[in-house]
């Protein structure tokens, strides 16, 4: 059980504008408060009716986080992780659509009784719920909502927040805003306007802000956290400057120089003692101070929103202070490849990471970056349709498969190398269709793979539909692929590898979903070293 007998609980809004770091922020208060030696989770409440992100364009919200129970979730779920070290799962999220969904599921199952039901108070008790799941066992729960006060989709959440108060007593909860102090060019001043306008808008629905979080681009000066403080009635010592920082991994640090923990465990009265960073700050030291630094290629079809693919961008940061080197990424849009050929994007670098994706634009593009990185022996790390490419690939070029091809890009291939399953072929709706989640994989005894993981089961998490063709099993072998990595319990490829080449490594899975700062996924960190040693022409 917790040290505390009452579990606290922390809410975190934002106001002016979005994509101000809300998840960051929470993330990072929710570090803090673990380095004090308390026991924490963190949720986040999505205000939008899609059931899950799962079926949303990466353009619309980035990265689809996929958690250990196959939950598909925002991915502020990834900054929770790997802030926190710890591992969530499918109550850690929750959409307007689930919650709509769940309460009129019941009210068709005549669970109300006849009742009318009602946003106040059926919405906002299941919002309550929710909440209170995670709570079992914990002496902190965070709660992000997203999306920006006053926006009319968010309004329940924070209608169940104002009750929360109530319900808990005000020892037991702490308000956090995140707002933008903007610096205005043409008055040469920074604003505060909208951060009194973005209070008076929680106010109205009333909720007073406990801490504010001023995002602005440069330290705020007292008396501009004076005046903040008097207009939206918060102490002059909670109004926290959350200026840029160059690393996001820098934001738990500037945090506590502001006092955020100090002021959070001084309301909530819980007793801990100074927060244990070291480990921290030495990460954060060698993320800014590398002694290399090493080009690696990231060929994809959603290269413009860099948020698509942010785990791997995390990944390589980790895995480059485990290195200590700077991995430089260099984004590549597939269909260039297409256009341009792979050379002019691969000669000079010194690995290629081909990521997750969907559909079949921009394949062949990435199909022959796979090529170019076998032929010329250039570390290559193939994840989900990165190892279906690599197995295209070759097909095509080392077993004289002409036109191999998955399916997804081409159903008439005369050779469907990478194919649905027999039972997933019958299944028309695209939601919750796939693989999904933390599934073993037994890893062969002398491959490249077991002297990465030096285990023989590992446990990685799934997301996708297609699967390297059993059929095609024997040829790929014969010419030198190996499947170093198989599920036991369903018998599929899990991972590819060519010991011909130096470091050529092919996943089903997403590790990328699984690095952590303090604890960097072995398969990046010996990707960026096989880079490393390859060196950049
Ligand atoms: N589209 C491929 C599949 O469904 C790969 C998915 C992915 O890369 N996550 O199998």
């Amino acid at each position: 059980m917790t040290k505390n007998d009452q579990t606290k609980f922390i809410f975190v809004t934002g106001g002016v504008v979005s994509s101000l770091g809300k998840g960051i922020a929470s993330a990072s208060l929710g570090m803090l408060l673990q380095a004090r030696g308390l026991k924490v989770t963190i949720l986040k409440m999505d205000p939008y009716l899609n059931v899950d992100p799962g079926t949303l364009s990466p353009y619309q919200h980035g990265e689809v986080y996929v958690t250990d129970d196959g939950a598909e979730t925002d991915l502020d779920l990834g900054h929770y992780e790997r802030f926190l070290n710890i591992n969530l799962g499918k109550k850690n999220n929750a959409t307007t659509g689930q919650i709509y969904y769940t309460v009129i599921k019941r009210e068709r199952n005549g669970d109300y009784l006849g009742k009318t039901v009602q946003i106040i108070p059926h919405i906002t008790d299941e919002i309550k719920r929710r909440i209170r799941e995670v709570a079992n066992g914990v002496d902190v729960v965070i709660t992000e909502v997203g999306g920006t006060i006053g926006d009319i989709e968010s309004l329940p959440f924070i209608e169940a927040i104002r009750q929360f108060r109530l319900d808990v007593g005000s020892d037991n909860l702490v308000n956090v805003h995140l707002t933008l102090v903007p610096y205005i060019r043409a008055a040469g001043e920074y604003k505060t306007k909208p951060t009194q306008h973005s209070v008076m808008r929680l106010r109205e629905i009333g909720i007073q802000p406990d801490i504010l979080l001023c995002r602005t681009e440069s330290p705020l000066d007292t008396d501009l956290k004076k005046k903040i403080a008097l207009f939206c009635s918060v102490p002059v010592d909670s109004v926290i400057s959350a200026d840029d920082v160059s690393t996001i991994y820098e934001v738990p640090l500037m945090l506590r120089e502001g006092g955020l923990d100090e002021i959070v465990v001084n309301i909530l009265e819980l007793k801990t003692g100074k927060p244990k960073l070291s480990g921290w700050k030495k990460f954060v030291n060698k993320v800014k101070n590398p002694s290399s630094e090493v080009r690696i290629v990231v060929c994809g079809k959603y290269i413009e929103l860099k948020d698509s693919y942010k785990s791997i961008a995390e990944s390589f940061i980790h895995a480059g202070v485990a290195n200590d080197t700077r991995v430089k990424l260099k984004w590549v849009e597939a269909e260039d490849i297409e256009k341009y050929g792979a050379e002019k994007y691969l000669k000079d670098m010194s690995g290629l990471l081909v990521p997750g994706g969907f559909g079949s634009r921009g394949s062949e593009g990435k199909i022959d970056a796979v090529r170019y990185a076998r032929e010329n022996n250039i570390p290559f790390f193939g994840i989900c349709l990165g190892l279906q490419c690599a197995v295209i690939d070759f097909a095509r070029n080392v077993c004289g498969l002409e036109n191999a091809n998955s399916t997804e890009f081409n159903e008439n291939s005369p050779h469907p190398v990478i194919d649905l399953m027999e039972e997933q072929k019958r299944i028309k709706s695209k939601g919750g269709t796939m693989r999904l989640g933390s599934q073993p994989c037994a890893i062969k005894k002398d491959s490249l793979a077991f002297k990465i993981y030096k285990s023989e089961l590992i446990n990685e998490r799934h997301r996708h539909r297609l699967e390297v063709n059993e059929k095609y099993y024997e040829i790929l072998e014969k010419h030198g692929m190996v499947f170093s990595g198989i599920n036991p319990e369903l018998d599929l490829v899990e991972m590819i590898e060519l010991p011909e080449h130096p470091w050529f490594i092919g996943v089903q899975f997403h590790p990328e979903l699984k690095s952590r700062p303090l604890n960097v996924h072995p398969l990046f960190r010996e990707f960026v070293g096989a880079a490393l040693k390859y060196g950049n022409r």
